[in-house]
């Protein structure tokens, strides 16, 4: 599937000066464009951007973004501003549309046959690249008509800043390896979330915001727009698409053989070779490496298990702020590009994916949640970096090898590309839970997954999972305390109540369903904490353990099945015969039975 990355790779200019072919290159894409009589002057210094005014390395603060957002939606026809929802801290979370004929819902920007593009900026908000670049590009598109045609056949939609109380805590103390804008905000979100893992929990009221919008307009293609750490190398952006198969197989050759391939040509000719974001494979990032793996608790990862093509682009920290929002400029444009010019084409591609997820089919196999290389299979491609260089420091005294950024090189690098599945569960005809999990019944709304609710009490035959060597964090993850827990797995027959609910698999979302509801998943809702008091021993037992010489008598008059069963235990297990507190034991534990038949039973019922 990165067949053509390969190829694409191997046919760029080798051991070129990198930074003199992308200025070359991107001076040579600027194009040229013809302003008309309602057109506004492009020297109009109130369409100059915040960033463009201050030497391409200052981001505009939060109301300066807003205002910008207004006045573009002001003084074009083709652009609206609107608000998803308030943070914490009560700002609105602005969000632009930028349709052709300024529609601004989902059903009459489809009618018109269009797909649409969303894109985020700054959900960690110390990342802000994807701001200044999509508001200079909606400009462009809708001030200056630099682009002509690019939306008739795609719709924009553009997030510029999504953690808005992270970026208002702004200064120039976080990312200081970050090279510019000056001054950036924060992560996390004011009340701490990293919300680029809270995708199926939702947690943070702007996820939420984030999800109804995403549910609403169930985007053809969603693109989060990073700053990563790490390696240095050549490339000012690389990303991150499915290559593992939580899309359906045929969205998953779509995206790999026309929109990453595509992108990857259209990025080379703008000057921005791209490359995956990848992990080393060893110690020496030489040695091989290996594009990742996104369950949907991260971005692009809630677009896959949705059936869409979701997008992480991760600009290079140690480059330029101008290079890094030129980067972005770009991604988003050429995006825009290839889905417009294959957008009925995509619309059906995705039409066929959610059809068989709702199919009886898609259970035929069990559907992995996971996967994992397997090392089976390498590609070798040409990867950009620079020469390592080693000195003795000056400042520690250490040998320090750091990355000459004046010596660019070619290296010929093996990277794995096939993936087995991991976590493998088969799911059900429905999932059944009772509705006193109203935090479950509230994101089971807040992703769109559409179930009903029993008409009459009822006792069902259902598999049902009992937790086993349940194991809880010492630290809380994202504020959760997680768990992590074995189960066993029986047929029995259980009483669930007139407006329990019953879940479908066969819809579009399965797989959100299967990566809420079934333990194993990374991102579960038992993972996250959501089932902790069904997982833990009952505490809530105040009989003495003495009281049972009393009990014990009575339940062995009663019950002579028990008695038997007492009996041949002391005759044939001398130690138990003679420990006094096992004997009283024996009858505790039969009493706890009858009180608690369902300890450590996972509350959510599977129908086969
Ligand atoms: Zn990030």
């Amino acid at each position: 599937m990165l067949q053509l990355l390969i190829l694409k790779l191997h046919t760029f200019e080798k051991n070129q000066n990198m930074n003199k072919l992308i200025i070359l290159l991107f001076a040579s894409l600027v194009p040229t464009y013809t302003i008309s009589a309602q057109q506004p002057i492009k020297s109009d210094p109130k369409f100059v951007t915040h960033y463009e005014k201050n030497n391409f390395n200052r981001t505009p603060r939060y109301a300066e973004t807003v205002e910008f957002c207004k006045l573009l939606d002001v003084n074009s026809p083709i652009v609206t501003y609107t608000s998803i929802g308030l943070s914490p801290q009560g700002r609105e979370i602005p969000l632009l549309i930028a349709d052709k004929d300024g529609l601004t819902s989902p059903d009459a920007i489809r009618a018109k046959g269009r797909s649409v593009v969303l894109v985020e900026a700054a959900i960690h908000a110390g990342e802000p690249d994807g701001k200044d670049a999509g508001l200079m590009l909606i400009r462009d598109i809708a001030l200056y008509n630099k682009f002509p045609g690019i939306l008739d056949n795609v719709s924009l939609l553009f997030i510029p800043i999504i953690n808005v109380d992270g970026h208002e805590d702004f200064g120039s103390f976080y990312r200081i390896n970050q090279n510019g804008p000056e001054e950036v905000g924060a992560r996390y979100t004011a009340q701490r979330y990293n919300m680029n893992r809270d995708f199926i929990k939702a947690d943070a009221p702007e996820t939420r915001a984030f999800i109804r919008l995403y549910k609403k307009w169930m985007p053809e293609l969603f693109m989060d727009i990073h700053v990563t750490n790490g390696a240095d190398f050549q490339y000012v952006s690389t990303y991150g698409v499915d290559h593992c198969g939580f899309l359906n197989d045929n969205l998953l050759k779509w995206t790999n053989n026309v929109y990453e391939k595509k992108l990857i040509e259209g990025m080379a000719a703008a000057g921005f070779p791209i490359f995956p974001y990848f992990e080393s494979y060893g110690m020496n990032q030489r040695s091989g490496v290996l594009p990742n793996n996104f369950p949907p608790q991260y971005s692009n990862g809630y677009a896959s298990a949705n059936n869409r093509i979701g997008i992480l682009v991760e600009n290079h920290i140690y480059k330029p702020y101008k290079q890094r929002v030129e980067s972005s400029y770009n991604m988003i444009l050429q995006t825009l590009k290839i889905i417009g010019d294959n957008s009925r084409e995509l619309q059906r591609e995705i039409a066929d994916a959610d059809n068989s997820s709702a199919s009886g089919m898609f259970r035929k196999d069990s559907l992995p949640l996971m996967f994992s290389h397997d090392f089976k299979d390498s590609i070798v491609v040409d990867y950009l970096a620079w020469k390592d260089k080693k000195v003795k420091s000056d400042l520690s005294g250490a040998d320090w090898t750091y990355s000459d950024r004046t010596s660019p090189v070619t290296i010929r690098l093996p990277l794995f590309t096939t993936y087995k599945k991991e976590l493998m569960v088969k799911l059900p005809k429905a999932y059944l839970i009772p509705q006193e999990q109203i935090e479950t019944r509230e994101l089971l709304d807040l992703h769109g997954i559409k179930y009903s609710t029993l008409n009459s009490d009822t006792t069902i035959n259902v598999e049902t999972y009992r937790f086993v060597n349940p194991k809880w964090s010492e630290f809380p993850n994202e504020g959760r305390v997680t768990l992590t827990t074995g189960y066993t797995t029986q047929k029995e027959y259980v009483k669930f109540s007139k407006g329990d609910m019953i879940i479908l698999t066969a819809q579009p979302k399965v797989k959100i369903i299967a990566h809420m509801l079934e333990p194993k998943s990374p991102t579960s809702l038992v993972y996250w904490g959501f089932y902790n008091l069904y997982a833990r021993p009952a505490t809530e037992f105040w009989i003495r353990l003495n009281y049972m010489e009393v009990k014990g008598r009575e339940m062995l008059a009663k019950d002579s099945v028990l008695k038997r069963e007492f009996e041949t235990k002391k005759a044939t297990d001398p130690a138990f015969a003679n420990d006094p507190q096992a004997i009283l034991q024996f009858f505790m534990t039969k009493v706890r039975e009858n009180v608690e038949p369902n300890v450590n039973r996972y509350p959510v019922g599977r129908l086969l």
